[in-house]
């Protein structure tokens, strides 16, 4: 029998660690094990009522056939208003693109652009799809590690130094997976300016999380505070986090228009358009009525404001108060060679993990997947209930150490 072997652009990536985590918690729990999941990475809330009752009506009104590739006008039409109302940015329609989730547009816009060597740089921690996405286009991730102490963003130095003749991307994600930290408008300023000495650099704004969004002044992303990057940045966004969407997979695109095109053009090839249902209810939701948003920004403040103040208190554990997204990525600094009731010593923030998985039976991420240790990646989009029990576990798993 002859044995399939892919090719090196599968062989060289991993799948993703959040999706094969999520899945092992999924296992465990149907082997009967008693496990609080705070791997998820979706909002737990359902998609509001009047968005699935659109999507019915576009069945009714026969919206079942391919769109164009850049998806339909109104789906356009309702992305450049949204655009242009929280952020005061304005796009002509030849500068929108759509595709299955925003993890399609940014995987398009690597590959669109992405030569042999090409290097893109991607700030640690990162969301863990980016580095691999790099990789299976044939690019190279150029890794900066960002510290605590500098709030786990990218310092204007750090990009400085981080630039070379072959770099192609920089990706910033704000706010971010896994950290929740977003730039304010004056470090965006100063990464601007070292962006302007370099026009050979472009730059993914990965917005997805923008508005899940904690703080007092509005969020706001590189393109508003720096208009001259404009014909530099692919602004990518998507309804999945914001509207309770992840299933439906609509996300988009904001930026130069060749560079839309050449996505369009691959768009053509490989999916044709997505859903057309989908891009009804996306439509409508980003036109609508938007108190859905208001009110799972409410409950979401509450469960990390709770979850926050549990994990600092627990000796071992510290943890940075997100300013949006709905993750928490706690310092496990304290709790690295101390020793299990079992007798093992926790060496890193994968046997950390390991730990609250087995030893309470709490499931979460170990912070080397996202690039920076020692810290572990817990998510709230779940309910207050579960929120307790998780710190409750965590707090219990920490004063058994030794
Ligand atoms: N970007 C980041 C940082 C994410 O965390 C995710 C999903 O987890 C995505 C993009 C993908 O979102 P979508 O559902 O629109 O593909």
């Amino acid at each position: 029998m002859s044995t399939f072997v892919p090719a090196s652009r599968v062989s060289n990536i991993k799948i993703s660690p959040s999706t094969a985590a999520a899945a092992r918690a999924r296992e465990l729990k149907a082997a009967g094990r008693d496990i609080v999941d705070l791997t998820v990475g979706e909002p737990d809330f359902e998609t509001p009522a009047a968005i699935k009752a659109e999507a019915h009506a576009a069945i009714d009104r026969g919206e079942t056939r391919y769109t164009s590739v850049n998806g339909t006008l109104a789906l356009r039409k309702a992305i450049i208003g949204d655009f242009s109302r929280r952020l005061g940015l304005s796009y002509a329609d030849n500068e929108i693109c759509v595709g299955g989730g925003a993890k399609q547009i940014l995987f398009l816009a690597l590959m669109a652009s992405v030569d042999n060597g090409a290097e893109v740089i991607v700030p640690a921690p990162y969301w863990v799809s980016y580095p691999d996405m790099v990789i299976a286009n044939d690019g190279k991730p150029i890794i900066v590690e960002c510290p605590e102490r500098d709030g786990f963003k990218l310092t204007p130095d750090a990009l400085e130094a981080a630039i070379t003749p072959k770099t192609k991307w920089l990706i910033l994600n704000a706010p971010s997976n896994p950290t929740g930290v977003a730039y304010s408008k004056s470090e965006l300023e100063a990464i601007g300016a070292v962006l302007l000495r370099h026009p050979h650099v472009f730059v993914l704004c990965d917005d997805i999380y923008d508005q899940v969004w904690f703080k007092d002044e509005p969020m706001t992303t590189l393109v508003a505070v720096v208009p001259d990057l404009k014909e530099r940045v692919l602004l990518t966004n998507g309804v999945s986090k914001a509207y309770a969407m992840t299933g439906w997979r609509i996300g988009y695109g904001a930026g130069p228009a060749a560079l839309v095109a050449a996505i369009n053009k691959l768009q053509s090839q490989i999916s044709s358009c997505p859903s057309s249902i989908s891009q009804a209810a996306a439509a409508y939701a980003l036109s609508s009525d938007q108190s859905f948003i208001k009110e799972s920004v409410r409950v979401y403040k509450e469960r990390r404001d709770y979850a926050c103040k549990r994990l600092n208190e627990i000796p071992g554990l510290s943890c940075v108060v997100p300013d949006g997204a709905f993750y928490l990525y706690p310092n496990c600094g304290g709790v690295i060679g101390k020793t299990t009731p079992e007798g093992k010593v926790i060496e890193n923030d994968l046997d950390f993990v390991l730990y609250l998985l087995d030893g309470v039976g709490v499931a979460a991420l170990q912070g080397a997947a996202y690039g920076l240790s020692p810290y572990f990646r817990i998510s709230f989009a779940t309910s207050m209930e579960v929120i307790v029990e998780a710190c409750d576990r965590i707090e219990k798993a920490v004063m058994s150490l030794q």
